[in-house]
Formats: structure tokens, sequence, C-alpha cells
């Protein structure tokens, strides 16, 4: 048995789930929910959410502070005073769960970050490493946030999966790194952030009659993630 058929989803209760511009439109299309529904911005002063892997956006109310764009949490139906994703459906204990059972709602459309979990892609960038993830992440010891029963085997994974989700995660979230740093030169309100993002997604195919080869090399201009025009017209336009 997979060591999540036994669990309670610590996993979904322990982490603050950071999310990309695509896993929320993802999301958005799934469910008919708005941004407003499932996405906060977390503060992240010391970096335990970012990691150096996610992007920090800044926000004029409070201009100093880092934030994460992340999934929304809500209080346990079952382990009360404890947090859980609002996508997790929880059910109450049985024999197998004794904390009670969980699976993800919206499993099909679940963002990258949960897709990989427990893996991360080698430095190399071609090998999947499973990582321990033994100890709970959290300084509150109560049992809601402990995770994986028990340790993972390299042959419960997908060696197909898991490696496609990896490249995809880690193209997301540098394609929101990017998004990032172009948002932190002129913050706009949090208010205008899901606008901001339409707009921005809404850029990412252009038609080859409009794609500009550059002079030297071959590269094209559409292999950049999004051009400083576009970016330029999506501020325009929410600033309008
Ligand atoms: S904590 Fe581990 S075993 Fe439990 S649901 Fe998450 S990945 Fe699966
Ligand atoms: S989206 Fe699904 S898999 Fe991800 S934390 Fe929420 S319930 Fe868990």
């Amino acid at each position: 048995m997979a060591p999540c058929e036994s669990c309670h989803a610590g996993c979904c209760r322990a982490f603050a789930v950071p999310v990309t511009g695509a896993d929320i439109i993802t999301i958005a299309r799934q469910t008919g929910l708005s941004f407003w529904d499932f996405v906060v911005r977390w503060v992240d002063p010391e970096g335990t959410i970012s990691r150096g892997r996610v992007p920090n956006f800044f926000f004029p109310d409070v201009p100093e502070t880092p934030f994460v764009i992340c999934l929304m949490q809500t209080q346990s139906l079952f382990l009360p005073g404890t947090a859980k994703c609002r996508f997790l459906v929880e059910c109450p204990p049985d024999e197998l769960h004794p904390l009670g059972g969980a699976r993800c709602g919206i499993y099909g459309a679940r963002p990258s970050a949960c897709r990989v979990f427990p893996t991360k892609m080698n430095r190399a960038g071609d090998l999947v490493v499973l990582c321990n993830v033994s100890s709970p992440p959290r300084d509150d010891a109560h049992p809601a946030y402990d995770l994986c029963p028990r340790e993972w085997e390299v042959e419960e994974l997908d060696p197909v999966r898991t490696l496609q989700d990896l490249v995809v995660t880690k193209y997301e979230f540098a394609f929101f790194a990017e998004i990032a740093r172009a948002w932190n030169q002129a913050p706009k309100s949090w208010k205008a952030f899901p606008e901001f993002l339409r707009l921005v997604y809404s850029n990412r195919i252009l038609h080859e009659s409009d794609v500009k080869l550059e002079e030297e090399g071959s590269q094209d201009v559409a292999t950049v993630p999004f051009t400083n025009s576009q970016m330029d017209d999506a501020s325009a336009r929410i600033a309008a």
C-alpha cells in the first residue's frame, strides 16, 4: 500500500502551498472559483516558504514585506484547532486512518508543488531525487502536521510522470519568477494582482507571423517567457 493510502494527508495541512499563475488559472478553470476564493498572499519575512525556490512578490500597502502567493487554508473539521488546505476533503477517523481520511478535492488540477511532493530534481536536471520527509516541518507538534507514515520507496514513484511533473514545475516557477521581477519593479495593489496575472498569461501564445527572428543566431523571440511590451501593456491596462 502506498504511504498516502493510510495517511491523513499531513502534507496538505503542514505546508503553505505556493502556486504559480498557471496553477491559479488551472484551478479556477476546473472549479469555477474566483481568485479570491482560493488564493492568498502569505507573508514570508524569513523566506521559510519561498526557500529561495519560489518568487516573492511585494505590494505598496506593506512595501518592505515579501509575500509568497499560496493556496488558502481553512480550519480542519475533525482535528480542531489545526489548519488544512481549503481543497482537502476530510473524512471521519476510522481503523486505517486514526486521524481521519482525506483526499484532494481538485486532484486533476492540483498545483505543481503538490504534484512533485516529496521529490525534487537533481542538480543536472535529468533525474528525480526522492526526499526524506519523515520529520514534521513546523514547530507546532500537533500530529495533524505529521508527514508520511513511512518512508517512500523509489519503486512507488512513476519514473516518467514524476520527472515530467518536475520539469513542468521548474519551468512554471521560473516563468513566475520572471513575472515577479517585473511586478516588483513597480508593484501595484494586491487587488490588481488577478487581473495582472490574467493579462500576462493571456499573452503566452504568439502566432508565428508575429515572432521576430533574432538577427544573430536563430533564437526566436517567442522563447522568452513574455516580452517587456506585454508586461508594460498589462501594467498600463491595470492602471487605467
Ligand atoms: S504526507 Fe506523505 S503519505 Fe501523507 S498524503 Fe502527503 S505525501 Fe502522501
Ligand atoms: S491542492 Fe490538493 S494536494 Fe495540494 S495541498 Fe490542497 S488538498 Fe493537498
